[in-house]
């Protein structure tokens, strides 16, 4: 029910009803609502930009954490970066070393993140780059790990066969100390004999006179000759496994055929000057890997030190070899 409002007149000295102009009053509610609309709106923008809610403060707080977190793990990453350098370091320089396992190269090691990007789905927010910085180190660090156990596998084998390893490469000399004339030439660039040019020396000559022992310098197998070794004469091939083979040129008798077993320091033939040799003496190779190698490192069984430097010395001399 609307109140009836009254109001006097004063010409007509009389209380006269209040009669209300509808467009009036429509326009006054129009302008309170607008009023309260643009009242409420700044309300909700200063609150929006400049209050948090608290479910708003709450996700700040755990941001924060998250923050905090990501940076104690990057620390930690850190941490086991350096723990697994240092096992690299130890692994290339020492343990690979001893047991002459082949280098892992420096790239391997270092763990690449392969071509195509895994990270896509955490593209895309503010801590996308953190993130994914973080990722791509721990998956790093993983394969790095995995590349250095794989290599302690290999190394556990190793270790496993170091006794037939250890007998199996070639560690003393061929030709015994007290039949050798002199070392005649050792491994390097030398005149040939033969065609007098300077030629690549590829193993060391032991002069002995004909007939003087040859020795296995490692146990193995005597295989079969290969071809283009014509110019060796009469000789023998080892195979010791582990990559290494040895031969021995120019003999006078072999006493080994291919296919039998052979230990070290066995007899496997005679000094001799077959093949293209310009005077008896016993032409012995290291190969590893299919390289030929210098012999000289691998006399270790039967040379005092002062008896290595000599030999060394007289390896190194550029005197014309027998071949
Ligand atoms: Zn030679």
């Amino acid at each position: 029910m609307a109140k009836i409002k009254y109001f006097y007149n004063p010409h007509s000295l009389d209380f006269e009803k209040v009669t209300t102009n509808v467009r009036g009053l429509a326009i006054r509610v129009f302008g309170f609502l607008s009023a309260s609309i643009v009242a409420g709106a700044i309300l909700l923008i200063v609150a929006y930009n400049y209050i948090d809610s608290p479910k708003e403060k709450m996700l700040k707080r755990e941001i924060d954490l998250y923050k905090e977190q990501s940076e104690l793990l990057n620390k930690k990453v850190d941490q086991l970066s350096g723990v697994l350098s240092e096992l690299q370091d130890r692994d290339a320089s020492i343990y690979r070393a001893i047991f002459e396992a082949d280098p892992i190269s420096a790239n391997i090691r270092k763990g690449g993140y392969g071509g195509v990007d895994k990270y896509t789905e955490l593209k895309g927010y503010a801590s996308s780059g953190e993130l994914i910085a973080l990722h791509k180190r721990v998956d790093q660090l993983s394969k790095q790990l995995y590349i250095q156990s794989k290599s302690f596998d290999e190394l556990a084998k190793l270790a496993e066969n170091k006794n037939d390893f250890l007998a199996a490469i070639p560690a003393i000399q061929p030709v015994a100390n007290k039949d050798l004339r002199r070392m005649a030439s050792g491994f390097g660039y030398r005149v040939h004999p033969i065609y007098k040019t300077y030629k690549m020396h590829t193993g060391i000559d032991f002069t002995a006179p004909t007939g003087t022992p040859i020795y296995a310098t490692g146990n193995g197998r005597a295989i079969n000759p290969e071809d283009g070794m014509a110019g060796y004469g009469n000789h023998v091939m080892i195979d010791h496994g582990f990559g290494y083979k040895t031969l021995y040129g120019h003999l006078h008798r072999v006493k080994v055929k291919p296919g039998q077993k052979i230990k070290r320091g066995q007899l496997i033939g005679y000094v001799g000057n077959t093949g293209l040799s310009s005077a008896p003496h016993l032409h012995y190779e290291v190969i590893k890997n299919g390289k030929k190698i210098n012999p000289i490192n691998y006399f270790f069984n039967d040379l005092s030190e002062s008896e290595y430097t000599a030999m060394r010395v007289l390896s190194e001399r550029p005197t014309q070899s027998f071949d």
